[in-house]
């Protein structure tokens, strides 16, 4: 809607707003930048997301959320309860139930009242007090005075020291008497936003705190021990949970019968506790439920609470990446000026620190045109960024400082590749020069964003019966489908039948956690064709591509890791599919290590890859007349 479309309070300069980086916008550095009071117009991309958010808010509906982490969910969240009326909102007491000591009793009243009430009642306390008290020393008095008269001093001692405990003791049921505000809105400015992610069931549901002096006038009163869950402090406002799939089957259980009722008593969680024989009148639960996760956590959630919560509220998608257009660039400014401004100790960032931000933020979102959406990484980046600026004392953080901190704030998966790397370079499994048969560079992918080098070999020996293909590992099916694939290719210009021969397929680093080989049959369709031809691979080409059985090269996921990988490795070409050529983001320093040869037909692959010339010459020939269109036509077997 309009009422959330922000201006971003700088000048615009709209002649070079198309290629400038920062879409024109007329700033030196981030401290020029406005940034909005309301998180909802904080919010940078997500505008179904958003728009929902407005609504439900509106409407008190329930949200669930679907993306991926960090891209603005529990944001969006706390968003909405800053949209909520404050005025709904309520105190709860939970006040001594004189008839059922174990059956506390709980009152609600508007925000601000409940100060009112204890103050009160503790103001009553104290006087009934020292009513009792000067009672108490009168009772003394007569007594001491009596036993004068009647010279019985130890007996008036012992009256008087029996009436002071008697008052003593007596006077715990007064304090009793003060309530317990479990729930207290005075101070609160907006409508109460809980993060209940993670939490377990006393902290999600409430609990009572075991006693463990139970009698003999040492316990501490049952509506005393009562503390809240996050379901009755969000009331009137907003209860956010992230991975819902991850609370166990009761509590989601518990969890639907509080939304339902819109009140769920206070017990004691765990139930040897004294605790448990607690049980208060219900207490308020009112409250919109955010519920967050992947696509996953979805699935394993409990089948009713997630209809409850589609059935009364609104799903959504969360977006991972936008199109790269002016205006989403001035906002990505702003997001950095969002997240100095949230930290509060990082010094501004210079237009240039700006711009390789946006830079980064365009390569990670690994698709053309377009700016990634993971916010929680890239406000990483922004501060360690930030922190090293910091370190060195300067007024601004600059370009300089975000490129260090690209290199710190790798993930994990990168570093363990780094390390891998490393290490293989020590023990010189790396090949990256001269001619191998059936030895190809292949790449692939590590997590998300880490690029690694998997060699491939293949060695053809005559079969013990039925042709077969022998792979190891995780990446055996794939093995066995690019074999399949390149052995349709192969028939029709080979006289070589591929199924009267094993094939054996070896990963050089088998075992490796975590590599995703799907996109690798390519490298062993090249691998197979150089090993039955005995034509050598130039070992410094790494490629990587998905093969169809007509002998296209169709596209793969995460090129840009992966050319980063074979430049890291020292391979000075490397072989991606034509279809991926807009996804390449490649970082300038690698932009003059390595050539990038796009390819759309396997015969291509093996011109780039194959050595000799005679008799790679002759084959490709061949494979050119047969591949592509042409197999098309004669069908592929
Ligand atoms: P999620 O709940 O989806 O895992 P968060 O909402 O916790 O992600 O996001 C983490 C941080 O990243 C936020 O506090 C905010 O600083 C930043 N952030 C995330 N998404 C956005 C967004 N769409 N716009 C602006 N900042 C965002």
């Amino acid at each position: 809607g309009s009422s959330v479309e922000v201006d971003p309070g700088v000048e615009i300069d709209e002649e070079i707003e198309d290629e400038d980086l920062l879409g024109g916008l007329k700033i030196d550095s981030t401290a020029d930048i406005e940034v909005p009071d309301r998180l909802v117009d904080q919010v940078i991309g997500q505008d179904e997301a958003r728009d929902i958010i407005i609504k439900a808010a509106k409407q008190r509906r329930h949200v669930m959320m679907i993306g991926s982490p960090g891209t603005g969910k529990s944001m969006l969240a706390k968003a909405m309860s800053q949209l909520l009326p404050k005025e709904d909102l309520q105190d709860v007491l939970v006040y001594h139930n004189p008839d059922d000591g174990n059956a506390p009793k709980v009152r609600t009243v508007p925000a601000g009242k409940g100060d009112q009430i204890i103050d009160a009642h503790k103001e009553e306390a104290r006087k009934r007090n020292q009513m009792r008290s000067i009672l108490m020393w009168i009772i003394i008095a007569i007594i001491v005075v009596y036993a004068i008269i009647a010279r019985q001093i130890l007996l008036g001692i012992l009256a008087a020291g029996i009436i002071w405990l008697i008052f003593r003791y007596t006077s715990r049921g007064i304090d009793a008497m003060v309530p317990n505000m479990i729930v207290n809105n005075g101070e609160q400015r907006t409508a109460p936003f809980e993060d209940a992610t993670g939490a377990h069931a006393g902290a999600l549901l409430g609990d009572v705190r075991h006693d463990p002096f139970q009698s003999g006038g040492m316990e501490t009163p049952s509506h005393d021990r009562v503390e809240p869950g996050s379901i009755h402090k969000s009331n009137k406002g907003v209860l956010f949970v992230d991975e819902i799939n991850t609370l166990d089957v009761r509590t989601q259980q518990k969890l639907m019968t509080a939304i339902q009722e819109g009140e769920f008593a206070i017990t004691g969680q765990s139930e040897r506790s004294s605790g448990a024989m607690v049980q208060t009148e219900p207490v308020p639960c009112d409250f919109i439920m955010i519920a967050a996760g992947n696509l996953d956590a979805m699935e394993n959630m409990h089948p009713a609470l997630r209809s409850r919560i589609k059935g009364y509220g609104y799903e959504v998608y969360m977006d991972d990446t936008i199109e790269d257009t002016p205006e989403m660039r001035r906002k990505y400014a702003r997001f950095i000026a969002q997240e100095i401004e949230r930290d509060g100790r990082l010094p501004h960032f210079t237009r240039d620190a700006v711009e390789e931000v946006i830079l980064e933020a365009k390569r990670r979102a690994g698709r053309k045109e377009h700016l990634t959406l993971l916010f929680r990484n890239l406000g990483g980046l922004v501060r360690v960024a930030g922190d090293i600026a910091r370190a060195e004392d300067t007024e601004f953080t600059t370009r300089d400082h975000v490129l260090q901190a690209k290199g710190r704030s790798r993930s994990i998966e990168q570093q363990l590749a780094d390390d891998y790397i490393e290490r293989r370079k020590d023990y010189e499994l790396q090949v990256n020069e001269g001619g191998v048969e059936g030895r190809v560079n292949g790449l692939a992918v590590m997590g998300e964003d880490s690029g690694i080098m998997l060699p491939v070999m293949a060695e053809i020996a005559p079969t013990q019966g039925g042709g077969k293909v022998i792979a190891t590992g995780q990446l055996k099916e794939m093995a066995e489908e690019s074999v399949q694939n390149v052995s349709a290719i192969i028939k029709k210009f080979s006289d070589v039948d591929l199924s009267e021969k094993d094939v054996h397929i070896q990963f050089v680093q088998a075992g490796q956690q975590g590599v995703d080989g799907d996109s690798a049959s390519i490298t062993v369709a090249t691998a197979v064709i150089s090993a039955l031809e005995d034509i050598p691979i130039d070992q410094s080409v790494a490629m990587t591509g998905s093969l169809s059985v007509r002998g296209d090269v169709l596209p793969v996921g995460g090129v840009t890791h992966k050319i980063e990988a074979a430049a890291k490795a020292g391979c000075t070409k490397v072989i991606i599919p034509k279809t991926n050529e807009q996804d390449v983001m490649i970082e300038d320093e690698y932009k003059d290590m390595i050539e990038i040869i796009p390819c759309d037909n396997i015969s291509e692959v093996l011109d780039v890859a194959l050595m000799g010339e005679p008799q790679k010459d002759s084959l490709v020939d061949r494979l050119k007349s047969i591949t592509g269109s042409a197999l098309d036509k004669s069908g592929p077997g």
